[in-house]
């Protein structure tokens, strides 16, 4: 690898116990075969986490990575990722953002973050290093805290900070970015508060230079201009993620929203008030805000026009997670949920999980007022605003449930596990398999944990899209034959596999998934990041350097424990029927669960029986750049 553009080409290795920094050169070779970012943490946690130790021991490392297209002018290029040993799965977790790049300006690919700090302090990466004291926001929520270092730093460095979640060590726990981009799910931000680390702000005035200039310059350029041209764009710009609801809200059809802890779908009478109508009296557009490098910014700030001042950049999951599964009312309260939740610094999806889940228990008796400390909880906003900060400040009933979806159940007992909708510990925030399993397949048997890249909606699609599509994600064309031609059903284990390994590669180059994955063939993304990085890659390269991450992620987690069991769904999937627009559907069949795991495990080339990655390819995937690091 003789030139490495678009890489900064060191990382930044931080002992919190010692309070020391150090200067490590990236390991190139080892950069190549994980492409960076997301993969490459991947690569060096399973070199550095020490097995079976406690997700909060000071050994844990807290690992940031930001791939080699962050800082450059490739478009959508702000996507960073926390990863570390998940408090909340007890296996590899993961986790991205935007916001963060100002990393790789300050000279840094990588952060590695170990030991505990004796008191709170923050991290400042710019043109030098500092451990700041930070005992004067220990207890500040993610908002204060971020007005707080902007005050001391300059508002042009970026901040991303954990909220009282994390320094309660709740397991849901996020990190959120310039106060509007959270690295949610998997409790990075309860890693970070069992450091003492409250925040970390970047800045700096290092460039990031590209191998090829000129090459470079006109393929982003064209992407660019091409994601602004397509279908689509004006209205995701407009509305944000809500777009992706436009058609649903629009049509008043709320069909795949769950409703109260998934006890059914929502349907225009529950879902009264959040239509198109509503949102415009009741909201106002207020500026739009994007991510490092990105020409689109879907994130937008709304206000109430109810006289109350509320922001939100992420409009579409509070939707769904509390306008639907915990059924608060009105795009306001509703709104509110999320803002509380990213205030706080917990996780939404899950936070709505746990909430539902502790409202239906307490609905139907198998948890009271002596349980809840005498609060009684319904389907209320008030209950709700209550239930999140309870959680995130772990008092009371909240202390119970802060221990995430898979421990708090195990706290209370009494069959509790049977109300918690999550996968593998993460809250079910997208929604309910029952009606179609394609969107959610990802969610169920990836071992993508955390923001998982879900299956693009092919099911009900026309063969001839599926194919397209495919063909633009690299898949080669007896494995496209063999998805499309299964008997005219789509055989979703191996599309699942091919979707996963072409948007972790976008991933891990540090390129927002959403649009850019959709917009652009692995192809194109491979010419971009030859051009930027000087090394010659095709677009079988940038897959299979994505399988190598994937697998290094599975390896981790196997290591961690992790078996063919951690991937199944929720009981109540599997045993109960579905309300939907007023007909039940049937409950997902566990045969049909089955078949699907051991198609993605063939796919994969995994062990069929324990779903591991087999031996001979974990010992290939260590030596990996192992003997040419630095
Ligand atoms: S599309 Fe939205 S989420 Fe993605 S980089 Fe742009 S502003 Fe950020």
């Amino acid at each position: 690898m003789d030139s490495l553009g678009g890489f900064a080409g060191r990382m930044l290795e931080v002992d919190l116990t010692a309070g020391t920094v150090s200067v490590k050169p990236l390991p190139r070779e080892m950069a190549r075969r994980f492409i960076g970012g997301a993969g490459l943490n991947a690569r060096l946690a399973y070199d550095a986490i020490p097995v079976g130790i406690s997700p909060f021991a000071a050994e844990n490392v807290l690992f940031f990575g930001a791939g080699p297209l962050v800082g450059t002018l490739a478009p959508g290029a702000g996507k960073t990722n926390f990863s570390s040993k998940s408090p909340l799965t007890g296996y590899f977790g993961t986790s991205g953002s935007g916001h963060l790049g100002f990393v790789k300006y300050a000279g840094y690919d990588h952060l590695l973050i170990t030991g505990k700090a004796s008191s709170p302090v923050y991290l400042e990466v710019g043109d030098e290093v500092r451990l700041r004291d930070a005992q004067h926001l220990w207890g500040k929520d993610t908002w204060e805290t971020t007005d707080l270092v902007w005050s001391e730093l300059g508002r042009q460095w970026a901040v991303a900070s954990i909220g009282q979640a994390g320094e309660n060590l709740n397991r849901d726990a996020n990190i959120v970015a310039n106060k509007y981009s959270a690295f949610g799910k998997t409790g990075m931000g309860a890693v970070m508060g069992s450091k003492n680390l409250k925040a970390i702000a970047a800045y700096g005035s290092r460039g990031i230079g590209v191998a090829e200039p000129k090459r470079f310059m006109k393929l982003v350029n064209d992407m660019a201009a091409e994601v602004l041209n397509a279908p689509g764009i004006a209205e995701f710009r407009h509305r944000g993620t809500l777009s992706t609801l436009s058609d649903m809200i629009a049509a008043k059809a709320y069909g795949s929203v769950p409703w109260q802890n998934c006890q059914q779908m929502a349907d225009e009478e529950l879902m009264y008030g959040f239509d198109l109508e509503h949102l415009d009296a009741e909201t106002v557009r207020h500026g739009n805000l994007s991510c490092l490098g990105c020409p689109v910014g879907c994130k937008h700030f709304m206000l109430l026009r109810d006289g109350q001042s509320m922001s939100m950049s992420c409009a579409a999951a509070p939707v769904v997670c509390f306008g639907g599964n915990t059924a608060v009312s009105g795009w306001g309260p509703m709104y509110r949920c999320a803002e509380l939740c990213n205030r706080l610094g917990i996780d939404y999806g899950s936070a709505s999980c746990l909430v539902s889940m502790a409202i239906e228990m307490y609905q139907r008796g198998i948890i009271t007022s002596s349980d809840t400390g005498g609060m009684e909880l319904d389907w209320r906003a008030d209950v709700v605003h209550e239930l999140i900060t309870k959680i995130a400040l772990r008092e009371g009933f909240g202390d119970v449930l802060g221990d995430g979806l898979l421990e708090a159940p195990r706290r209370i007992g009494r069959g509790a596990d049977y109300y918690a909708m999550h996968y593998k510990g993460i809250g079910n925030s997208v929604g309910d398999p029952r009606p179609g399993v394609t969107s959610w397949l990802s969610s169920l048997i990836t071992n993508v944990i955390g923001h998982a890249p879900g299956v693009l909606e092919l099911e009900g699609k026309p063969l001839e899209k599926v194919e397209r599509v495919l063909r633009r994600m690299g898949a080669p064309e007896e494995q496209i034959r063999g998805i499309v031609d299964s008997a005219a059903q789509l055989d979703y284990g191996p599309l699942t596999r091919w979707t996963e390994d072409h948007v972790f590669a976008v991933e891990c180059l540090g390129v927002c998934t959403f649009p850019f994955n959709q917009a652009f063939g692995v192809n194109r993304w491979a010419e971009v990041y030859s051009a930027a990085t000087g090394i010659d890659m095709d677009d079988q390269g940038m897959l299979d350097a994505a399988a190598r991450g994937i697998d290094m992620k599975k390896a981790f987690s196997v290591r961690e424990g992790f078996s063919r069991n951690d991937d199944g769904m929720p009981a109540r999937f599997l045993s109960e029927p579905l309300r939907v627009h007023g007909e039940d559907r049937p409950p997902y069949e566990a045969e049909a669960l089955d078949r699907l795991v051991s198609n993605y495990y063939r796919a994969r080339g995994w062990d069929m029986e324990r779903g591991d990655v087999k031996p001979d390819r974990v010992a290939e995937l260590v030596r990996d750049g192992a003997s040419q690091a630095g």
